[in-house]
């Protein structure tokens, strides 16, 4: 499922305050994302794409979709290949990640896509995880 956000952008033409649209959402080739921009006065604006989050729009997902975060709770089928992932996510060495597996710990808190992403590719070796709301209240928002 996409997820769009809008941030603030000031035209780079003429100086005037406009919408920037981002949408975030996972593939099966990863996280994508696509950006656009048209200034209301000028008409000037760009459109773009790519497979990471920028740290000030990740600022606004946030804020509009809250914190998330994963924790593997069964490595299931194939473990090597999830222990890989968490390794690479967490830059741990194999029993520090093994650890944190047996432990449940949080492997990521970041904007929802990116957790849906990693849960893809979790889900993909086989495991099962657990996906979480952090902060804002005590229980995710219901979905259907
Ligand atoms: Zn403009």
């Amino acid at each position: 499922m996409p997820h769009y956000i809008s941030v603030p952008i000031t035209c780079p033409r003429c100086g005037t305050i406009g919408t920037e649209h981002w949408c975030a959402g996972v593939t099966p080739l990863g996280l994508r994302t696509s950006n656009g921009f048209r200034c209301e006065c000028c008409g000037c604006g760009h459109e773009g794409d790519g497979d990471q989050i920028p740290d000030d729009v990740r600022e606004a997902f946030v804020l509009a979709e809250g914190l998330w975060t994963l924790a593997v709770v069964a490595l299931g089928a194939r473990p090597l290949g999830s222990i890989r992932i968490v390794r690479e996510r967490t830059s741990t060495s194999p029993s520090e990640a093994l650890r944190m597996v047996r432990e449940r710990e949080i492997i990521i808190r970041a904007t929802l896509a990116e957790v849906e992403q990693l849960r893809m590719l979790l889900e993909r070796e086989g495991a099962q995880v657990l996906v979480r709301r952090c902060g804002q209240g005590p229980r995710p928002p219901t979905r259907s």
